[in-house]
C-alpha cells in the first residue's frame, strides 16, 4: 500500500452527509513534527462549495432550524460543549498531530472551549430588541436582532478549534447557519467536530465543513452570492481577496488579522513576572500567534537584568515532539513557515541586528520543521523584524528611554492587535492603555483570553471583534416594526396637513 492510500481518508461534512469532492480531488496534511502525510481530504471546488451553502440556505429556512425557539438552540450549543468536554483528549492529540502545537497547548486551549458554548448557548435567548420612544404619538415601533443567513468562517491553522468556536457558538446562539473551511494545514479537528454537531442534535446543514485551499475554496466559499457573513481570520493577503470577493455579495465581514504586538517592560516592573509574560507571548504555540508579543520595548535602567534573565529561561526551554508533555515548545506548522522564519531573521542580521539566542534550526530528532527560540537585539524600530510579523518563535528586542519614547515605539506599528504594558505605576497603567494603539491590552499579564473578553484588532490588524457581551449581535441585522395605533384610517399621502 503506498503512503497515500494509508494515510486517514477524511471526508467533508454537507448536509449532514459525509463526502468526497465531487471530482475526487484530494490533498495531504503533513505533520509538522516528522514532515510526513499522515491525513488525506478532500479538495473543495466551486460545485462542492455551492453544495455546502445550498444545504446551509436551506437549513437557514427549514421550520426545523428557523422556528427552533432561542432557548432551545441555547440547549443544543450546551450540549456541543459538552460532547467537545467529552472529546478534549481526542480532539487535542487531532489537533498537535496536524499543526504541531504541544499537547499541552491544545489540551489546555480544547478543554476550554466548551465555556465558549456555554457562553453563547447563555446569550442565545437574550437577544432583546428594543421599543422606541417615538416622537409620535400614534405609532408604536420595536426592534429585534434577526439572524444574516448563511455565514462563512474562514479558519487559520495555528489554532483551529478555538478560532472556530469564537465564529461558530455566536453565529448559531443568533440563528444563522454556517460553512466552515478550515485551513488547508490543519482541517482535521474541524471535520471531527462534526461528529459532535450531528450528536448533539443541529439539523442537517445547520452546520458544514468544506475542505481545500484559499485560492480556490475558500475563494469560491467568500464570493458565493447566497453567504451573507464572513468571519475571516488569517494573514494580510487573504484579508484583501477576501474583502475583494465580498464585494459580489456584499456579505458583512470581520476581519482578524496578525499583529506585530509590544511587550513594554518599565523600569519598575517585576522583572520576573515580564520574563515569563514575555516567554509566553512570543514562544508559546513556537510564536505562531496572532498576537504574539515580538516586539520587546524595555526601559534603559532594567535593560540588562531583563535581558539577562530573559536569555537563561530562554536557554532552558525543552524543544521537542508536541506529543510529549514536558515538551515546551513545538515545531513551526509548516516548512513555508519555517522557511519564512529563516528568511527574517537573516535578512534582521542584514540590517544590524545582534544575534543575542537561537536563530538556526533546533536539533531534534527526526525531519521535524523546529526552529529555535530566537532572541535579536535591535537599535531601530525600522529594522524589518520590528515592522513585519514572523508567526516564529522570534523576539526582537529595543531599548527606550521615557514613557513617551516607549509609547512613539509602540504606536510605530503598521499593527495594532495585542500590547503588553509591565509596571506597578497605576496612574501609567492607565495613561498607556489609553494611549496605546491596539484591540487589546494586557496589564501585567499575557494572553489571558476568555469568552467575556473581545478580540480584534486596529489598523491593519483587522476591523470587527470575536467574543464578548457583542459577539453575538455581530451575527445579527436589526429590524424595526412600525405599527399604526392610530384610531383613524390612514389619510390620504397627498392631502396636506
Ligand atoms: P492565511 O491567510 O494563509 O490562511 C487563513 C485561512 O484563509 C485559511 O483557511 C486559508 O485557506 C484561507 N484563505 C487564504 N486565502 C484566501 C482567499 N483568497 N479567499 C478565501 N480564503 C482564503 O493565514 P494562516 O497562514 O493560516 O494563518 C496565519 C495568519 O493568521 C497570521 O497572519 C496570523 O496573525 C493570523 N491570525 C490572526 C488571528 C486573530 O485572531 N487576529 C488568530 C490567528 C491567526
Amino acid at each position: 500500500m503506498s503512503i497515500t492510500q494509508s494515510l486517514k481518508q477524511y471526508q467533508m461534512f454537507i448536509n449532514g452527509q459525509w463526502l468526497d469532492a465531487h471530482d475526487g480531488g484530494r490533498f495531504d496534511s503533513l505533520n509538522p513534527a516528522n514532515a510526513q502525510p499522515w491525513a488525506s481530504f478532500p479538495h473543495a471546488q466551486e460545485a462542492d462549495v455551492d453544495a455546502a451553502v445550498q444545504a446551509a440556505q436551506n437549513a437557514f429556512e427549514n421550520p426545523a432550524w428557523r422556528n427552533l425557539h432561542a432557548t432551545a438552540r441555547g440547549k443544543l450549543l450546551r450540549k456541543l460543549g459538552d460532547l467537545i468536554a467529552a472529546n478534549k483528549q481526542r480532539l487535542a492529540q487531532l489537533e498537535s498531530n496536524d499543526n504541531g502545537k504541544l499537547i499541552r497547548e491544545t489540551l489546555g486551549q480544547i478543554g476550554y472551549m466548551p465555556e465558549f458554548f456555554y457562553y453563547y448557548a447563555g446569550q442565545a435567548d437574550k437577544l432583546e430588541g428594543q421599543t422606541l420612544p417615538l416622537d409620535k404619538t400614534d405609532m408604536f415601533a420595536y426592534t429585534t436582532h434577526e439572524p444574516l443567513g448563511v455565514v462563512a468562517a474562514i479558519i487559520p491553522w495555528n489554532s483551529p478549534m478555538y478560532l472556530t468556536a469564537v465564529k461558530l457558538a455566536p453565529a448559531l446562539a443568533a440563528g444563522n447557519t454556517v460553512v466552515l473551511k478550515p485551513s488547508e494545514h490543519a482541517s482535521a479537528t474541524i471535520v471531527e467536530l462534526m461528529h459532535l454537531v450531528k450528536q448533539a442534535g443541529f439539523p442537517d446543514g445547520v452546520v458544514n465543513v468544506v475542505t481545500g485551499f484559499g485560492a480556490d475554496t475558500g475563494s469560491a466559499l467568500t464570493k458565493h452570492p447566497l453567504v451573507r457573513r464572513i468571519a475571516f481570520t488569517g494573514g494580510g493577503q487573504g484579508a484583501k481577496a477576501v474583502v475583494k470577493n465580498s464585494a459580489e455579495n456584499l456579505a458583512q465581514l470581520s476581519l482578524e488579522l496578525g499583529g506585530k504586538s509590544p511587550n513594554i517592560i518599565f523600569d519598575d516592573a517585576d522583572i520576573g513576572s515580564a520574563v515569563n509574560g514575555v516567554i509566553a507571548g512570543i514562544f508559546a504555540a513556537s510564536g505562531q500567534s496572532c498576537v504574539a508579543g515580538s516586539r520587546l520595548l524595555v526601559q534603559n535602567a532594567v535593560y540588562d537584568e531583563f535581558l539577562s534573565a530573559l536569555k537563561t529561561r530562554v536557554a532552558s526551554i525543552v524543544i521537542g515532539d508536541p506529543m510529549d508533555p514536558s515538551s515546551e515548545m513545538g515545531p513551526m506548522a509548516t516548512q513555508p513557515q519555517l522557511a519564512l522564519v529563516e528568511r527574517m531573521v537573516a535578512s534582521a542580521l542584514a540590517q544590524g541586528a545582534q544575534l543575542i539566542h537561537g536563530g538556526q534550526r533546533a536539533s531534534v530528532a527526526g525531519d521535524g520543521w523546529y526552529y529555535e527560540p530566537t532572541i535579536l537585539a535591535v537599535e531601530s524600530n525600522q529594522c524589518s523584524i520590528m515592522q513585519e510579523e514572523v508567526f516564529g518563535p522570534v523576539a526582537s528586542i529595543m531599548r527606550f528611554s521615557d514613557e513617551a519614547h516607549a509609547l512613539t515605539l509602540a504606536n510605530d506599528s503598521e499593527f495594532g492587535l495585542a500590547a503588553g504594558i509591565w509596571t506597578r505605576d497605576n496612574a501609567r497603567v492607565h495613561r498607556m492603555s489609553k494611549a496605546v494603539q491596539a484591540g487589546i491590552i494586557w496589564v501585567n499579564t499575557y494572553r489571558a483570553v476568555s469568552p467575556m473578553g473581545a478580540i480584534g484588532g486596529f489598523k491593519a490588524s483587522g476591523y470587527g471583534r470575536e467574543s464578548g457581551i457583542d459577539g453575538v449581535k455581530d451575527y445579527t441585522q436589526l429590524k424595526t416594526v412600525w405599527i399604526n395605533t392610530s384610531s383613524e384610517p390612514m389619510v390620504d399621502p397627498f392631502t396636506m396637513r
